[in-house]
């Protein structure tokens, strides 16, 4: 047993080299991947429940690399997120979103259509963010309501008080908020209720099985009436297939994102998608 511990020992701090080679070889080429064009947006359909109307689309992250090929932003996001590049990062994401969606809403795109944006903890708790999102806002001209930005629920519950204060900011700005993943955090619902956000995002967790388990629809209905009672509107995300929305429907729900619609796709493509969906 003892030799079995040694090498299992051996084994964990190989591995934990191999992690921290790795994330310091992702760090020193996100030092590179903005001036060498290596990032680009992808935008998901955001769909109204009844599946007729385009509501919105999340801009969503890509990173090719020349070498390291296509790197997960849930792998590159939590690394720039500890090195800082994040702040760097979002808000080339925020401008970029902000530009495309401008070039949307000129192209008779539905006005009512938004575009979310996620934003980390470091974005969110930098003091420069109001200024950096109106400074988008003026040199973009797109108009406030048209821009949603996304925190997760971890984040938002991180500092509430000040997460309260910050978010009122934005509010005033017109901008629209919503809070991400909701469900796999610790919110305290007497917060949730000074937040005052836009949208509540289900987390796609609790819509993989919603057919099969009635502990996840229990957790999904209650989080339906609480925004209800709250009067935030309701998007869930994760949506693969027609039982799920089905549900979602009979649930109360109002929005879906999800494969079932489309994954994220590249502009041009989601452009394509809003043709055929104007169309309908
Ligand atoms: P998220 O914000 O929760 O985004 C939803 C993720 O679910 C996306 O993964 C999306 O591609 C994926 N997804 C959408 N529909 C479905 C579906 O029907 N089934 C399944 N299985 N998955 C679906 P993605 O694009 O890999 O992004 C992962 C995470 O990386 C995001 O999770 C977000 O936390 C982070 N991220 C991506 N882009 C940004 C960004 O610009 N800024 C920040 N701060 N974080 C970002
Ligand atoms: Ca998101
Ligand atoms: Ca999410
Ligand atoms: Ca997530």
């Amino acid at each position: 047993a003892k030799q079995e511990g040694r090498n299992g020992y051996r084994f964990f701090t190989a591995e934990m080299q191999h992690q921290s080679a790795r994330i310091l070889q992702l760090e020193s080429a996100l030092r590179q991947a903005l001036d060498r064009h290596e990032l680009h947006l992808c935008f998901q359909p955001q769909v109204s429940i009844d599946g007729r109307r385009l509501v919105g689309a999340e801009a969503l992250l890509r990173w090719t690399h020349p070498q390291l090929g296509v790197i997960s932003p849930a792998e590159f996001i939590p690394v720039a997120e500890g090195s800082g590049q994040i702040l760097q990062v979002g808000e080339w994401v925020l401008r970029s979103a902000a530009r495309q969606m401008k070039q949307w809403l000129e192209q008779g795109y539905p006005p009512a259509m938004t575009m979310a944006v996620n934003l980390s903890l470091a974005q969110f708790r930098h003091p420069g963010l109001v200024e950096l999102v109106v400074d988008v806002l003026q040199e973009t001209g797109l108009p406030a309501h048209c821009l949603e930005l996304e925190l997760t629920e971890s984040v938002a519950m991180h500092d509430p008080a000040a997460a309260i204060a910050v978010v009122r900011r934005l509010r005033a700005l017109g901008v629209l908020l919503s809070i991400d993943d909701f469900g796999t955090g610790y919110s305290s619902l007497s917060y949730l209720k000074q937040f005052e956000v836009h949208k509540l995002k289900i987390d796609q967790s609790f819509v993989q099985h919603i057919n099969q388990d009635g502990h996840d629809q229990s957790i999904v209905r209650a989080i339906l009436g609480m925004a209800s009672s709250l009067g935030m509107l309701t998007i869930a995300e994760g949506v693969e297939t027609a039982a799920q929305r089905d549900e979602l429907e009979r649930l109360g729900c109002d929005e879906v994102q999800g494969y079932l619609y489309s994954k994220p796709l590249p502009a041009a493509e989601f452009e394509a998608f809003a043709r055929r969906h104007l169309q309908q």
